[in-house]
């Protein structure tokens, strides 16, 4: 007889969302939740700002407290990694061999680092950013004068530089191509770039890593113009990948991650998948895409605990992000591909101003530099019936507010 326990791979965002919602749905059978972590499941946004900052220790850092799982039944396994999806008997091998029978699995499994292409990545003293583990060892190295080289310019790359800098650490940012080039419109990038620069982080843009060089540890980045960066260690932050090795290996359908249908089920009705692994069809974009957000994780655990619970609807929520870098809050309410058009509301120089992105007319995206009203309209308008054109949006004494309640 086949198991009725839902067991779901990966205590992130998405994964606890889902075990959580599960639960708020009414859902009454057992739920089994690995995590291959060793700490209770944490959230991660806070690990290249407050946390690494020192503002938050380790206490501020859990999605729910201890008591939570067992109070809800949800049976968490720390430190348990699946190892094997045997999909024709529904039963997931965990690494320490033990077995466990499922009804319904949910991969939410997460990224992985994208590794840097370069000789001496693997020395001590390179390190990247993804775990608790991961800032600690960081944070313990960021000291007054300490010389940081963070490869990549990406959120979370200059994050780490902002945090670092707070510290009184020296860092310096390789970027081979734009401030977080793949996330935000030029405009927004050059004035990142402009803004940190004047604050004192250094960047060599255009530029990439041939080399990271040292004796017994890292000690300079070699760029690809030949400039020698010493450093006292090396952060990469070059982007993530989803961590969808379980799904191949088990012969599920992988593109971009884990390859799912608008109710995020997998080629295999009995496996779902969820969060930064999905591969999902963008309802309103018409297109496949993977996110990396808080946001979507959350949403579709939400989205598939509600399946489950019998309340089956396409996935199509709104995606938004934010990044906190310095004094600068950024927040993005939509998703720029296909934009054609940008236009500027406010005034880079006071350091509070959005960019408005249209696609064939419409409100696509918007990017909001320490601006939460906009960024909180903008939620209430992307998707939606109400028409906002470029130039309301460009119009200083356009309201709108009045737009988005309407
Ligand atoms: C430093 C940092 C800062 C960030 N800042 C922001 C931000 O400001 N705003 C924002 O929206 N997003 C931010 N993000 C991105 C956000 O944290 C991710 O999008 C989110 O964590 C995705 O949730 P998830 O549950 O899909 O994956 P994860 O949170 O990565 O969780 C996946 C879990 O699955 C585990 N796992 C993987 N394989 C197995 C296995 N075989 N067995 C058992 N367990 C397994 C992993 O170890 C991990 O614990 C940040 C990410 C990082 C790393």
């Amino acid at each position: 007889m086949s198991s009725s326990s839902t067991v779901i791979i990966g205590a992130g965002h998405a994964g606890v969302q889902a075990a959580a919602s599960l639960r708020e749905e009414g859902f009454q059978e057992p739920i089994v939740l690995l995590s291959d972590e060793p700490e209770l499941p944490y959230q991660r946004p806070p690990l290249s700002k407050a946390f690494l900052k020192g503002e938050m220790d380790m206490l501020g850092l859990p999605l729910r407290a201890e008591s939570f799982f067992p109070e809800h039944g949800i049976e968490l396994r720390r430190g348990a990694r699946a190892a094997r999806i045997d999909r024709a008997s529904q039963r997931i091998e965990t690494r320490d061999g033990s077995v466990i029978d499922y009804g319904h699995l949910i991969l939410a499994t997460g990224a992985r680092q994208r590794r840097l292409a370069a000789p001496g990545v693997d020395l001590p003293g390179v390190f990247s950013l993804r775990t608790i583990a991961d800032a600690t060892a960081i944070r313990e190295r960021l000291k007054p004068g300490t010389k940081v080289a963070i490869v990549g310019a990406g959120f979370i790359g200059l994050e780490i530089a902002a945090s670092a800098k707070s510290l009184g650490a020296e860092a310096t940012v390789v970027e081979i191509a734009r401030p977080m080039g793949r996330a935000v419109s030029p405009l927004m990038s050059d004035f990142y770039l402009k803004d940190h620069a004047a604050s004192g982080l250094k960047f060599r843009i255009g530029r990439g890593v041939s080399e990271i060089r040292g004796a017994g540890k890292a000690e300079a980045v070699v760029l690809t113009d030949g400039e020698v960066l010493p450093a006292d260690f090396v952060v990469i932050g070059v982007g993530v990948t989803a961590e969808d090795t379980l799904a191949r290996e088990s012969g599920l359908e992988c593109l971009n991650g884990v390859v799912v249908d608008a109710h995020l089920q997998t080629s295999d009705p009995a496996i779902s998948a969820i969060g930064d692994c999905a591969d999902f069809p963008h309802a309103s974009l018409g297109f496949r895409t993977r996110l990396e957000s808080v946001q979507n994780a959350v949403d579709q655990g939400r989205s598939v605990a509600a399946r489950l619970a019998g309340r089956p609807a396409p996935y199509d929520a709104l995606a938004w992000f934010w990044s906190d870098q310095a004094d600068l809050k950024l927040m993005i309410a939509g998703l720029s591909h296909g934009v054609d058009t940008w236009v500027l509301r406010g005034d880079p120089e006071t350091r509070a101003f959005s960019t408005f992105g249209f696609r064939n007319g419409k409100l696509a995206v918007v990017e909001s530099v320490n601006r939460a009203g906009d960024h909180a309209a903008a939620k209430r308008i992307i998707g939606t019936s109400k028409t906002l054109t470029p130039e309301d949006a460009a119009n200083p004494a356009f309201d709108l507010r009045a737009l988005a309640k309407r």
